[in-house]
């Protein structure tokens, strides 16, 4: 029994090890990827209940990696949040989110936000409005076409120091949206603190929404709250026609999800500018 005892332990050990050593390799292949563009951008549509048209885009991004194909986010965005590594790689999705927005407009494609991730550690960058101001003026995108998403998590740091960040922000005329929104455990009092745009209700909520009661009325006080609030409400991961329908007759404002449409690669995008919701 003793010597079994050992042996998970040695196992255990050697598990953590090819662990570590996988993170550090993933770390320097991620240096090597941001110099040889290996990072790509995918779009998912945002469609407006009101109208049943398109009125937004989330910019996601993706790595298509040389021996292991293509990442998905969950894979490397927590690693290049401890590493640092997040702020190139999130400068470059900016510059890039905004140079296509731009382009799309000047293709004469119907106007729509652009949505772009924030992760926490890029917020609290030195000179993070410096930048964003330096690709809005090197992009010709007008503020007002982007949309940063950020988590609830910011109001629990130094909410001095962010709210000053996200009103700057704001007079410059960009759109702020929490993302993931019902999902963090912070109190409620930053809603009025921070000038925001949008709630993004997170997809925990959304799913099985038709089977849940208690998920339902999650949803409505949610809707309830932008509304009550002056915001505008947003709904991820619809994957089907009953909680598109439940969200339509609640008043939800924009809708997100395989539904409608999964992120799409940038050669794709065009006929979901034309494509309309019915009722
Ligand atoms: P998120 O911001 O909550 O983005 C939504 C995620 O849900 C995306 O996953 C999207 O593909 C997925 N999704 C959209 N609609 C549906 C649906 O109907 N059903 C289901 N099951 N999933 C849906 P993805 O692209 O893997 O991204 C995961 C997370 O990685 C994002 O969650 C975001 O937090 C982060 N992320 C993605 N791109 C960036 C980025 O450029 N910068 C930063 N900092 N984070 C990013
Ligand atoms: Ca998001
Ligand atoms: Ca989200
Ligand atoms: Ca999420």
């Amino acid at each position: 029994v003793k010597a079994e005892g050992r042996n998970h332990y040695h196992f255990y050990t050697e598990a953590l090890n090819e662990r570590l050593s996988e993170r550090l390799k993933l770390q320097n292949e991620m240096r090597r990827a941001l110099k040889n563009n290996e990072f790509f951008l995918e779009y998912q549509p945002q469609y407006c209940l009101k109208n049943g048209r398109i009125c937004g885009i989330e910019a996601l991004v993706r790595w298509r990696h040389q021996e292991r194909g293509i990442l998905y986010p969950g894979k490397f965005i927590p690693l290049a949040e401890e590493n640092g590594l997040i702020l190139p790689l999130g400068e470059w999705v900016l510059r890039s989110a905004c140079t296509q927005n731009k382009l799309w407009q000047d293709l004469g494609y119907p106007p729509v936000s652009i949505a772009v991730n924030l992760s926490p550690r890029q917020f609290r960058q030195k000179d993070l409005i410096g930048k964003i101001t330096r690709i809005l003026d090197d992009t010709g995108l007008e503020p007002h076409w982007l949309e940063l998403e950020i988590t609830e998590s910011l109001s629990m740091e130094d909410v001095e120091l962010s709210s000053e960040i996200l009103r700057k922000m704001k007079s410059m005329g960009i759109r702020l949206s929490i993302d993931d929104f019902g999902t963090g455990f912070s109190s409620l009092s930053y809603l009025s603190r921070f000038s925001l745009d949008t709630l993004k209700i997170d997809r925990s909520f959304i799913s099985s929404l038709s089977e849940y009661a208690d998920k339902q009325a999650i949803v409505l006080t949610i809707i309830q709250l932008a509304k009550n609030l002056g915001l505008k409400v947003i709904a991820e991961g619809v994957e089907s026609p009953d909680q598109l329908d439940f969200l339509s007759k609640k008043d939800c404002d924009v809708v997100q999800g395989f539904l409608l449409a999964k992120p799409i690669p940038v050669g794709d995008i065009r006929p979901y500018f034309a494509f309309e919701l019915k009722d």
